[in-house]
């Protein structure tokens, strides 16, 4: 895109006293929400890293390292534009790559559907509906749990490392440890301590752009990234950068951010100022 296709905004937020400023560049024109995930990206680092300051100022330190893979075994909660994302990089990828990563993905999928594991979580909204919130997230435990159990690594892990890293789903983001890495190969509440999120983007990126295509899919695994996406071509609306982004402060405060509540400095196109005599 050229230049002045991009606009340049500050964004100051205090979240649970913590004084946060972001200064981001959009694209000015109309996208889809799944090409806003950059940002969002960007945003979420910030965020996750004022939650590792705190813990930093309670004396815990990350144990998080390069190499690691240990969590990557988890099932990875994906929002509906990551869903998109993810097959649209997958789809990138040159080749013998992608199909070795879509082969993965197709044998993963097959696995966890196999042992009825897609039926199981498909069952959780309708669970919401029906039980008390105790019995869900029982449930919802119980069914992480039988999926670490099977062992399967994430398709995109390579010798215990995350091979699209800097793209890699806003979950993967939040999820840092303090206690031994290797505790999160069998986590459990008792093993593992968890860097408090102060701020959790992945919950706010479920409610973003959504078109209700996976309403009562009760989660979305990454694993099942490729097929959902192949089954069901998006039909996202596009909004400008910015009005993605207030979508986003939006939802986090549970308001609606009307358009003069946005401040962005376009990169070019500036009057030039007047001079004075
Ligand atoms: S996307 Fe990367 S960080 Fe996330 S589970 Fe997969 S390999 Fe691990």
């Amino acid at each position: 895109m050229a230049e002045n296709e991009w606009v340049t905004g500050t964004i100051r937020v205090s979240i649970a006293g913590h004084p946060l400023e972001m200064s981001m560049t959009v694209p000015a024109k109309p996208i889809k929400p799944h090409r806003m995930l950059p940002v969002f990206h960007q945003m979420t680092n910030s965020f996750v890293g004022l939650s590792v300051e705190a813990a930093k100022a309670e004396g815990e330190a990350v144990s998080c390292k390069a190499g690691c893979g240990a969590c990557c075994r988890q099932p990875v909660p994906l929002a509906e534009v990551e869903v998109y994302q993810l097959a649209e990089l997958v789809e990138a990828m040159p080749e013998p790559k992608k199909s070795e990563i879509k082969e993965r993905f197709a044998a993963s999928a097959e696995h966890f559907r196999k042992i009825g594991w897609f039926d199981r979580v498909g069952r959780f909204s309708e669970l919401a509906r029906t039980e008390p919130e105790e019995t869900v997230a029982e449930e919802v435990k119980n069914a992480v749990h039988q999926y670490m159990d099977e062992r399967i690594p994430c398709p995109f892990l390579e010798e215990e490392s995350c091979t699209i890293h800097e793209s890699r789903p806003i979950a993967c983001r939040e999820y840092l440890v303090t206690s031994p890495a290797e505790n999160c190969y069998d986590p459990t509440a008792a093993t593992v301590k968890k860097v408090d999120m102060i701020m959790e983007p992945s919950k706010i990126l479920k409610h973003l752009g959504t078109t209700g295509s996976f309403a009562n899919a009760g989660l979305l695994p990454l694993v099942r990234a490729l097929e959902l996406a192949d089954k069901v071509p998006e039909h996202f609306v596009e909004k400008t950068g910015e009005r993605w982004v207030a979508d986003f402060f939006g939802i986090m405060t549970r308001s609606e951010i009307p358009k003069k509540g946005i401040k962005a400095k376009p990169k070019s196109n500036r009057k030039p100022r007047k001079k004075r005599r």
